[in-house]
């Protein structure tokens, strides 16, 4: 077959090996971004290159693994644990991951870091270039990867290059405190369309581009030595369909009850979060303290069922945010509690897909209140289970979610007099209301779901082309 291919790439494959003693099993991610790209990759010769999600060091193995995953269209990267380290954990996780959630206290500037970033990025790039052939496209996905669009370019002219940023980008003031700000830049600009959650993440982008490397800009495109390129914002979305007949599956009804039975009289509220100090975890249980203490008719009325997923947890600041919100859920669970009544239920592990529909589904209201999200898929979650079209969302104004779901309660978690009023307000909210409000959210989540922000996406690659060569 000689037509073109769409080459995805991005740090993790949509598969993980996981090990049965010398056994090797392949599981599939069920994550949204698997599924809207599953329709694509999945076709023809099109492939997705990246890590398959273990360290594999011997090379019988690394051959029969690219071997098995070769029928799924999918080209394993292995990675040396050096490589993870110092690539993954280190520059990715512990330098942009908080820079760009606005935690710049947070991050650790490491040359040695930041050379393993640009040695893994030209990994990743040498992998596609071997694979490439003329008329491809490439989607190249998020902060792991920002240096892969220009190292690509740099030895395919013409190639069609997509970027997409998974997590915030900040503004310019916070930006500029990263050493290699520029050659973060400049590696970004080999793309021809980036993409971001919102049209505020897009725009710090092209300033930053204006400042920093001096470019030339007009609305969305940015002009690289006269040729257009575009940044834009593509807001991600879920499976909606996939939530939506999970939470109408008659197979749920024993979840759903189950939980029905074990909240009783009161209202259920949760929060569904890993562990992060994105997540805002620390404020909210401070609104949740505050709440019960300046509203004592809730006790026993509301029960908060606290989801918090492991991520990370060998790293200080996390190992350090777990011991916190330990000791808080502890505090008031000791503050508050009475014989008939506990009012945290706190778990730290993941649920299941069924169980967490069935929360999603039975939830009176959900707190999504981080002090920074690129998007946030929670908050999209709990509206596409609420097939009665009851209950109440919480939203951060800082979760890119917010520019779309205007019907949740918005509110500033750090505004603790506001979240406790919302918190009211959620507690004491007509059915009617909470129906208009959760059916305009729910449509919008229906209609721009997972599959329309890949349509979306591919289509204005293929714009961009035309527009470079109408301009060339
Ligand atoms: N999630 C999960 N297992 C759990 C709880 C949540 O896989 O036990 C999923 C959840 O369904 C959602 C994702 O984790 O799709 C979290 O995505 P989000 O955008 O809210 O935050 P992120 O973790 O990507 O920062």
């Amino acid at each position: 077959m000689n037509r073109a291919k769409t080459i995805i790439v991005s740090n993790r494959l949509p598969v993980k090996i996981v090990f049965n003693g010398e056994q090797m099993i392949y599981q599939s991610s069920e994550g949204g971004l698997a599924t809207g790209l599953g329709s694509i990759y999945k076709d023809g010769d099109n492939i997705w290159i990246g890590w398959p999600g273990a360290i594999i060091n011997e090379e019988t193995k690394q051959e029969k693994i690219a071997d098995d995953l070769t029928d799924r269209n999918l080209s394993p990267i292995f990675l040396t644990e050096e490589e993870y380290n110092k690539y993954y954990e280190g520059f990715s996780n512990e330098t942009l991951w908080p820079l760009f959630h606005y935690f710049p206290s947070y991050a650790n500037y490491s040359d040695e870091n930041w050379n393993m970033y640009k040695a893994v990025n030209q990994k990743f790039a040498d992998a596609v270039l071997e694979v490439l052939k003329n008329d491809d496209q490439i989607w190249v996905h998020d902060y792991q990867l920002m240096l892969v669009p220009q190292m690509i370019r740099a030895k395919a002219r013409n190639a069609k290059i997509g970027f997409f940023l998974h997590i915030p980008f900040p503004s310019y003031e916070v930006f500029r405190l990263l050493p290699w700000r520029d050659e973060l830049l400049k590696g970004l600009v080999g793309a021809d369309l980036l993409g971001f959650h919102t049209y505020d993440d897009s725009k710090y982008f092209i300033n930053s581009c204006q400042r920093i490397l001096g470019l030339t800009t007009n609305s969305n495109q940015l002009f690289i030595h006269d040729k257009p390129i575009i940044a834009d914002a593509f807001p991600i979305s879920i499976d909606f369909d996939k939530f939506n007949s999970l939470a109408n599956d008659p197979l749920q009804k024993p979840h759903e009850e189950n939980i029905v039975k074990r909240k009783g009289k009161a209202k259920l509220m949760i929060s569904v979060d890993r562990l992060d100090y994105s997540k805002g975890l620390i404020n909210r249980l401070k609104a949740f303290d505050k709440l019960l203490e300046q509203n004592p008719q809730y006790i026993e009325k509301v029960v908060f069922v606290q989801l918090v997923v492991p991520s990370r947890d060998t790293v200080k600041q996390y190992a350090d945010l777990k011991e916190e919100v330990d000791k808080m859920v502890s505090n008031i669970n000791s503050k508050y509690s009475t014989l008939e009544w506990v009012p945290i239920h706190y778990f730290y592990r993941s649920f299941s897909i069924d169980l967490l529909a069935a929360l999603y589904k039975t939830a009176d209201i959900a707190l999504v209140t981080p002090m920074r999200d690129g998007m946030n898929l929670v908050s999209k979650e709990y509206v596409a289970c609420k097939t009665d079209e009851t209950g109440v969302l919480i939203l951060s104004e800082m979760a890119g979610a917010s520019k779309e779901l205007n019907d949740a309660l918005v509110i500033n978690p750090n505004d603790s007099n506001k979240f406790v009023k919302a918190l009211v307000h959620a507690l004491e909210m007509p059915v009617d209301e909470q129906r208009q409000r959760m059916r305009s959210m729910r449509e919008i989540v229906s209609r721009f779901n997972i599959h329309h922000w890949v349509k979306v996406f591919m289509n204005r690659l293929e714009d961009v082309k035309v527009l470079q060569r109408k301009l060339s």
